[in-house]
């Protein structure tokens, strides 16, 4: 089998890059380990920025985000009990949409099947091979080695994937911070605590009221990390909510129906290119899920590389195949910066004295009450420009 692209992964970057560069004319084969239900199946990223719907509508996929996704102008931070608003539209023209990631894979995957993008699913033992210069790819389907010769590979796999791992070590820089804290996420079927999201920094840790529509909540507490999923029957989980969350969220409660932990990590690999091998999304780097901007970043370096790929084989231009890393990593840095900012002022850490508590609430005050910080805030929430 020959392609021009090989793309390995089936999540939000591999698919993008799939469906955009089928855009431009371009041939591209996806290969994804697990089957269609698995990948649609995982609970994870809800808000889409304005860039990301931006996309959808580009491809012409937004018809049922735009009938059913929740457009947020604002959002909502608690300190000290007390509720404020940042009107994210107000102060930077743009909106984000509750779009849940499930719903954004179902639209993606249903686009593939309609407009013939190949997905090979329940490919086993994926290996790159010769990624430095004539790149294919090998995998096992039903016992069977295949072969898919490529120009270039697209390494969509996410954190665990084995596209990073076949970059050199001596080729690459990783940068990493992990929080000494995990996130407790539940699903629900019950009314949204709020029409926006609210975001609490309590002294007993963070917590986020969400949604995925206007009958179902997701909701989040900051837990330990060696909390078990067992010690926090729902029971406990709503009184913990609501006592972080302070009376100004309107919580109904009801049985959960999911119930993960999600450890956080900040992480990037430099550069994010070696040779014909490209890494986009969490291949490459990885955002604690405050700042929501995984699934964000995961799209916008599809972009950034279908953009790159097009001037390449249009023109011949190879010197936009070598500026991709440089131009999305400057991205990805300032929402990597963003994530572990809000992360740092909303969550309570181990070293978190009464002077750290002081601080954290000083700064909360402060962006209650400074335009300049809210418009900033706006500005990374809804998500920087492309450029
Ligand atoms: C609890 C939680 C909440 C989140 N909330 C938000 C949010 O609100 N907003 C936001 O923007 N982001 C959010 N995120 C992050 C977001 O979900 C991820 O950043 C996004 O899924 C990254 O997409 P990806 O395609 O890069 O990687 P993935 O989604 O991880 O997809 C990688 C794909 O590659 C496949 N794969 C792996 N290894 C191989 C292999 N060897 N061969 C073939 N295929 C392979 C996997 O099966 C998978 O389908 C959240 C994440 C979590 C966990």
């Amino acid at each position: 089998m020959r392609t021009q692209v090989g793309i390995v992964g089936a999540g939000p970057a591999g698919l993008f890059l799939a469906h955009l560069l089928r855009q431009e004319g371009i041939a591209a084969t996806v290969l994804e380990r697990h089957d269609r239900a698995y990948v649609e199946g995982r609970v994870r990223a809800g808000v889409l920025e304005q860039n990301t719907m931006d996309v959808l509508a580009r491809l012409g996929f937004d018809q049922r985000m735009r009938s059913e996704g929740l457009v947020h102008e604002g959002v909502n931070i608690v300190s000290d009990a007390k509720m404020f608003r940042i009107d994210l539209a107000d102060r930077s023209g743009k909106r984000v949409v509750i779009y849940g990631q499930q719903e954004v894979m179902h639209d993606l995957f249903d686009a593939a099947n309609q407009l013939g993008v190949p997905i090979i699913f329940n490919a086993n033992d994926v290996k790159l091979h010769d990624v430095a210069t004539k790149p294919y790819i090998t995998w096992r389907e039903d016992e069977l080695l295949e072969r898919l010769d490529c120009d270039f590979i697209a390494g969509c796999d996410g954190f665990h994937g084995i596209s990073r791992d076949s970059i050199p070590p001596d080729a690459r820089t990783s940068f990493e911070r992990v929080y000494p804290f995990g996130w407790l996420g539940i699903l629900a079927d019950v009314p949204p605590a709020h029409h926006e999201l609210i975001y609490a920094n309590h002294l007993r840790g963070f917590a986020l009221a969400s949604m995925r529509s206007r009958t179902r909540s997701r909701y989040y507490l900051q837990c330990d990390l060696h909390d078990r999923i067992e010690d926090w029957p729902d029971e406990r989980f709503w009184d913990e909510l609501i006592l972080r969350l302070g009376p100004q969220a309107h919580i109904s409660t009801g049985p959960s129906f999911e119930k993960n932990i999600t450890p956080l990590r900040s992480f990037v690999t430099e550069p994010m290119r070696y040779g014909s091998l490209f890494l986009l999304g969490d291949a490459a780097h990885i955002v604690p899920p405050t700042g929501a901007k995984g699934l964000n970043l995961a799209v916008s370096d599809a972009v950034m590389l279908s953009e790159s790929l097009a001037a390449y084989y249009r023109c011949g231009i190879r010197s936009t195949l070598d500026s991709y890393s440089d131009r999305a990593l400057a991205r990805i840095w300032k929402a990597e910066r963003f994530s572990w900012w809000f992360t740092g002022l909303t969550h309570r850490f181990p070293e978190t004295d009464a002077f750290g508590r002081k601080m954290q609430t000083a700064e909360l005050a402060y962006l209650r009450q400074s335009d300049a910080l809210q418009t900033a805030f706006s500005e990374n929430y809804v998500g920087l420009p492309l450029n």
